[in-house]
């Protein structure tokens, strides 16, 4: 299959949002995943758990060699033959010499995603074999000729009857669409084919160097019938599936089966230990049992210093689990053999550069993967990464490249704001550009854009500069763009609040865009220079905080800066800033330790929603509620920490995803019968009122620093 065009790739997004079956399918997994993810980890410490996992598999990563040479020992003490495939092609030709040695005529296949990583099916059968997945969903799946569209669950994208349909076409007999009849079908029809296969291929979840042992984590109990029935048994896995000891892996087994399906565990964890007797044609033989190790790119991503993380993962799918792209598009769309947030990644490792091209960008950044990922991998840092990286193979189109250019020139990118700001003027519409037929509005119809403001930020800044307090806390205030150009009310808000709390505030005028936005573009060395300006702007300033009335900005600076800056010799002072960056919310319940008594509360009632990168970025939960509950009559709504859409650029490159999540995400809001939304990320802002301005509804949206400033006592 080749890698899709901008335009297909468009189009089939919009088919998999049109797809009703699939929303409502996603949906409901997604709520349910949630909840009961939450029941199934409450009697273990997950965060210690998943810690841990990390370590151990980096330690392994680090002695790959040494544990396939332990293990290669300790099966073929056993009589199992061990084998290295450096490429995909290599492991292909080997399974297929080894039917062909094995007088092979048929296979049968329980679950393996490394077999679905080398196109294992196709080569056997180009070979002559008659090759049967024996997992349900990947029957199905092969029956209809797809790939899975989860790791788990390959066939979550269709519906019953579209089950009873293509098993009515394979058995050529009319198929009731009830489920447990279905599974009699299938039952029925692949029995005849365990009992007459001479070849079983299975996968593994991890090789055990102590003893030679793999094991294998299913649901279905076709993963031991294909192991153990046929004369001959290939495991394929990569080489990053290999551990120390049973220990590493029994460590594994506590959150696999949590994360994947919210299991305590699998019906079945099988451990295969050596070639055992069987009995052929009445006489005792011994199995012939293969295990091949794949690399097909995998020691070079161990050099990786960026990415090697990726190799850590156990394939729980836990990433498109809690997506909200994959939940709105399905697997199909959001990888191509691998899927959700690491299905990017390993695109473009195992699969090439050029389908990942596209791919790499419909990650609207909102960490909710790296949040719940069992091996602790950072996966939307190295989204990030990859698309700088693609952005310089492939380099970027010229508006991005401009746009790169001038975030990376302080003066340049103010100079450019103030003259916008007077040439908007013909299509300006109160707080709004005014709303364009869809041919200029790129897609964006599906919120109001935001006009940029008559006067910036840092203009009136002189004049709200509250007095000096002497001995009071000393409060560095980081605008970011869109707040110092486009929404200063938030900023001038924040000011008042902070002046009567009696701490001194200081603003530096050098300060930029925090650099974010470009990052999202893939252009890095716009990403650095905004970087280096800001720690520079803040250096001198002697802060107790700096504070950030943008979440996204708060966590690009804290968690990126680091490793954006580590080749400018700058990083005492690049840690000193990012230590010294706090939310607003944070700053005035944990710093300022403000009291109910500082709002008027006249019980107004308000809903919230949780930026991404305050949630889970900076871990912020309790400090927008106390305050919310302080000033108002604070209704939770339903999914109140799950993505607007916004993800900077992202709304501008997938409008379609982003105005389906910017619409759920109303709808929650609008149930709860607040009359005010509140939020403290000017991104998610400009989602939320401007989506609800296009809607003509009566939700107010205010920034967090808005709404208290509203209701601060006098
Ligand atoms: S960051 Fe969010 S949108 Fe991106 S892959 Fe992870 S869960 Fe999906
Ligand atoms: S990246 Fe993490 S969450 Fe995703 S499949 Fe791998 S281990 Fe699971």
């Amino acid at each position: 299959m080749t890698a899709p065009t901008m335009k297909t790739y468009h189009n089939s997004l919009k088919t998999a949002l049109d797809d009703d079956f699939l929303r409502q399918t996603l949906d409901k997994f997604a709520v349910q995943y949630r909840a009961n993810r939450q029941l199934i980890f409450a009697d273990v410490n997950e965060k210690e758990l998943i810690a841990e996992i990390a370590d151990a598999k980096d330690a392994s990563l680090d002695q790959l060699d040494q544990l396939y040479e332990r293990f290669k020992i300790e099966a073929e003490k056993k009589g199992v033959v061990v084998h290295r495939a450096a490429t995909a092609k290599d492991a292909c030709d080997l399974v297929c010499q080894l039917a062909k040695e094995n007088n092979v005529q048929t296979v049968i296949k329980s679950k393996s995603m490394t077999a679905e990583e080398i196109h294992l099916n196709h080569s056997l059968e180009e070979a002559g074999l008659k090759v049967t997945e024996t997992d349900l969903g990947e029957w199905i799946i092969q029956l209809r000729h797809e790939g899975p569209s989860h790791m788990v669950m390959p066939a979550i994208h269709l519906s019953r009857h579209q089950v009873a349909d293509v098993f009515a076409e394979t058995t050529q007999r009319d198929q009731d669409s009830d489920i447990s009849k279905l599974v009699k079908v299938a039952r029925q029809e692949l029995r005849a084919k365990f009992a007459g296969a001479d070849m079983g291929v299975s996968g593994a979840n991890f090789a055990v160097a102590q003893n030679g042992s793999i094991a294998i984590c299913t649901n279905e109990g076709n993963g031991r019938l294909t192991t153990t029935l046929p004369r001959v048994h290939v495991a394929i896995c990569g080489i990053d599936k290999l551990v120390p000891t049973i220990h590493d892996a029994l460590r594994v087994i506590k959150v696999l089966p949590r994360n994947a399906t919210a299991q305590a565990i699998t019906t079945y964890v099988s451990w295969i230990t050596g070639a055992v007797e069987r009995q052929e044609d009445g006489q005792s033989a011994q199995k012939r049992f293969h295990v091949i190790f794949l690399d097909n790119g995998r020691s070079q991503l161990i050099q990786d210093a960026k990415c090697r993380q990726a190799l850590r993962c156990v394939r729980c799918g836990a990433c498109a689990n809690v997506c909200p792209v994959y939940r709105l598009v399905g697997g199909h769309r959001m990888g191509y053999v691998y899927i959700g947030a690491i299905g990017l990644i390993l695109t473009y490792f195992f699969h090439g550069h050029e389908r990942a091209k596209l791919l790499a960008h419909n990650c609207v950044g909102c960490e909710a993967c790296k949040d719940v990922c069992a091996a602790g991998i950072d996966l939307p840092a190295i989204i990030q990464e990859i698309r700088a990286r693609l952005t310089e193979e492939f380099g970027s189109s010229m508006d991005v490249a401009l746009l790169g250019k001038v975030l990376a020139n302080r003066g340049l990118f103010h100079t450019l704001l103030k003259f916008a700001k007077w040439a908007q003027a013909p299509v300006k519409k109160g707080r709004y550009i005014r709303h364009l037929p869809e041919i200029f509005s790129l897609g964006q119809g599906f919120r109001a854009l935001p006009a940029i403001a008559n006067e910036s930020f840092r203009d009136i800044w002189p004049a709200l500069k509250p007095p000096f307090v002497p001995g009071a806390k000393k409060i560095g205030l980081f605008a970011g763009c869109a707040q110092d150009f486009i929404f200063p009310g938030h900023l001038r808000a924040a000011v008042t609040i902070l002046a009567k709390l009696g701490v001194n505030v200081e603003f530096p005028l050098t300060q930029s865009c925090c650099g974010l936005p470009v990052q999202m573009m893939g252009q890095r060395a716009a990403a650095i220079a905004t970087a280096k300006g800001n720690v520079l702007a803040f250096k001198s300033l002697d802060v107790d905080y700096v504070v950030t009335l943008c979440a996204s900005c708060a966590s690009h600076i804290k968690h990126r800066y680091a490793d954006l800056l580590a080749g400018e010799n700058m990083s005492a002072d690049v840690k000193a800033f990012g230590d010294k960056i706090i939310d607003f919310s944070s700053l005035l319940t944990d710093v300022l330790k403000v009291k109910p008594e500082t709002f008027v509360n006249n019980h107004e009632k308000v809903g919230y929603h949780y930026p991404c990168h305050l949630v889970r970025g900076m871990g912020v939960v309790e400090a927008p509620k106390t305050l919310l509950k302080a000033a108002g009559d604070y209704q939770p709504a339903a999914e109140e920490d799950v993505c607007c859409g916004f993800g900077g650029t992202y709304s501008i490159k997938f409008p379609e995803v982003s105005g389906t999540l910017l619409a759920n995400k109303l709808n929650n809001l609008q149930a709860t019968g607040a009359t005010t939304v509140v939020t403290d990320c000017p991104g998610c802002f400009m989602q939320l009122d401007g989506g609800e301005a296009i809607r003509g509804g009566k939700l107010k949206v205010e920034h967090m620093a808005e709404f208290l400033a509203r209701h601060l006592a006098k």
